[in-house]
């Protein structure tokens, strides 16, 4: 950190201004009254919407309930045309409501925090950017997001490609022109999914370099049903509860019935079923045991390879995109439009990089280790991410007594509730590893978080408590939950970025809560009313600088 002297004094600092930063500043600002200022990186707001604009980009989540439940006027003002949001309208959404609620005075754009060291003596943080920006706060709460640094494989030789290459999550303002071209994508997860049949038509010819066959459900995308639409604005207040009490934050009823339970034929039929409604309700309505039980997942792993059989017309091709190595949704459940059948086009083409890894990136295209060539004029990556710690771990974060949470964190993140971490006092995280976060519709937990945090610093405010901090044996236990969850579920049977193996050398430790944002909700309540358990309070050694 520069010793240069601090040129600006806030109450907050909030890093990003995607959905998390924009509610979060607007409650420090609106319903506290405090002053905080906003660092993006991006010129606009938007976070993951800002940077997320490759071919196909949306949102799986349906879009009614994937906007900001907090402002009754809002909701009903908002119209969404599509049953799922597009990348453009969620951003034109997000500076919708960055205008409405007039908070880019609060952003400073083109700015990534670089350190944040947390001082003992004065019970403040000095905040540093990479624009020259040194300012001290009493809070800094992280609004990141859990998939927002990018990562690319080490692959030799990429330096020499003369051709374009891109990652999904930095795409071009100005777009990709693929008429004409060779291109190859490299990843078949959600980014691959998505923009794999669009990339298909624009291009003259598209090679997919898969590593692992994935399942993936159609989406059933369309225009919104206008009918369908009015109803829910008339019920907008209940939908959001049920969503806000539901276990993955979606306004849909459970299945309380296992699929081990009912005959060959109605689970069949059930599942046919939901294949046609689409989308999340394949997996979260079909059966309650799905996610637990591998006998009970198996039955929907086969539904599924049994519809990737029916729909790819070459069965070589088919056998190539079977997903056999791990269970249906124990990697982040995938939800397409016309993936599958994109393998029936002529100018498509599989190659199977599990097999055959890509070995080298030549000036003219890439080489696998069969020694096959492919000759290409774009490379797209859509390779994912160092997902939930990666933001975190870019910046230089002390806490007491000089604590490093690079340190702290180097055999997995240790947080208690995902919300705090011990040591690193008055610093809050908005969707941090340890909370549902990307096990859930995001939008419901980033507003769950953001009003915990905020009825937090207000008990602070009135309690006169200037220093908080996550006491280390709630933190243990809390981290010990979270595994004892997660050894119950799916989730432990796949190399997935829940769990950092997409990583060369990341710890392999499973990053988010799978108890459920209707329990951790609770849990969350309840040690608010119990007074912040699990949190030291103090007042500062030195007097604050404001308040
Ligand atoms: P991802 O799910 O991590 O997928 C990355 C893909 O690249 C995987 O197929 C992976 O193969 C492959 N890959 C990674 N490293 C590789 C390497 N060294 N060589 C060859 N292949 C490699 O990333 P993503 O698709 O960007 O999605 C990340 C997350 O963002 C999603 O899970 C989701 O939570 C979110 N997202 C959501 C939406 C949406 O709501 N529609 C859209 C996009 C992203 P392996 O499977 O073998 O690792």
């Amino acid at each position: 950190m520069s010793q240069s002297t601090a040129t600006k004094h806030v109450d907050a600092v909030v890093i990003g201004a995607g959905f998390a930063g924009l509610y979060m500043y607007k409650k420090l600002r609106d319903d506290l009254g405090m002053t905080a200022q906003v660092y993006e990186r991006g010129d606009g707001v938007g976070g993951t919407w800002y940077w997320n604009r490759y071919p196909g980009a949306r949102c799986d989540s349906e879009s009614y309930v994937y906007c900001f439940s907090f402002d009754e006027d809002l909701l009903q003002e908002w119209s969404w045309s599509g049953k799922y949001p597009e990348q453009p309208e969620i951003l034109e959404y997000l500076n919708h409501v960055a205008d409405r609620f007039d908070l880019r005075s609060g952003i400073q754009f083109n700015t990534s925090v670089t350190a944040a060291h947390f001082d003992d003596d004065s019970g403040m943080w000095t905040v540093e950017t990479d624009q020259g920006d040194r300012v001290t706060s009493k809070y800094v709460i992280t609004a990141i997001g859990c998939i927002s640094t990018g990562q690319i494989p080490n692959i030799p030789g990429l330096d020499s490609f003369e051709g374009e290459w891109h990652h999904t999550g930095a795409w071009p303002h100005e777009g990709v022109e693929f008429e004409g071209k060779r291109v190859a994508v490299i990843g078949t997860g959600s980014s691959g999914v998505q923009s794999i049949p669009v990339i298909a038509r624009e291009s003259e010819h598209l090679t997919v370099f898969q590593r692992t066959p994935q399942y993936t459900i159609p989406a059933q995308h369309g225009t919104v049903d206008q009918a369908f639409l009015k109803e829910v604005k008339a019920n907008y207040a209940e939908i959001m509860q049920q969503a806000k009490t539901s276990a993955a934050g979606f306004p849909y009823d459970a299945s309380e019935v296992s699929a081990l339970e009912v005959s060959d034929e109605e689970r069949l039929k059930t599942y046919e079923e939901l294949w046609q409604k689409g989308g999340f309700h394949f997996m979260l309505g079909s059966y309650s045991d799905i996610a637990l039980d591998r006998r009970a997942n198996d039955t929907a792993s086969e539904f599924i390879r049994g519809k990737i059989r029916e729909i790819v017309d070459d069965p070589e091709t088919a056998e190539k995109l079977l997903p056999r190595d791990h269970p249906f949704a124990s990697k982040r459940a995938l939800i397409d439009t016309n993936y599958f059948e994109t393998y029936n086009r002529d100018n498509v083409d599989l190659v199977d990089i599990r097999h055959f890894p890509i070995e080298e990136i030549t000036s003219t295209g890439l080489r696998t280790s069969d020694g096959q060539e492919y000759e290409v004029d774009v490379i797209v990556f859509a390779t994912g991410y160092d997902a939930m710690t990666g933001t975190f771990l870019k910046m230089d974060i002390r806490g007491s007594n000089g604590a490093q949470l690079r340190d702290k964190w180097s055999d997995g993140p240790r947080t208690y509730l995902g919300l705090a971490a011990a040591s690193f006092p008055n610093m809050f995280m908005i969707t941090g590893p340890g909370s549902p976060s990307v096990l859930s519709n995001m939008p419901v937990s980033i507003e769950q978080h953001v009003e915990w945090i905020s009825d937090f610093i207000e008990y602070l405010r009135e309690h006169d408590v200037d220093v908080v901090d996550a006491e280390q044996q709630a933190e243990d236990e809390w981290v010990d939950h979270v595994n004892e969850i997660a050894e119950q579920t799916m989730y432990m049977l796949a190399d997935s970025w829940y769990l950092g193996a997409n990583i060369p050398g990341k710890p392999r430790v499973f990053m988010p809560y799978a108890g459920g944002v209707n329990v951790y909700r609770e849990r969350c309540n309840e040690i608010a009313a119990e007074g912040y358990t699990g949190f030291t309070m103090s007042e500062s050694r030195e007097p604050a600088l404001t308040d």
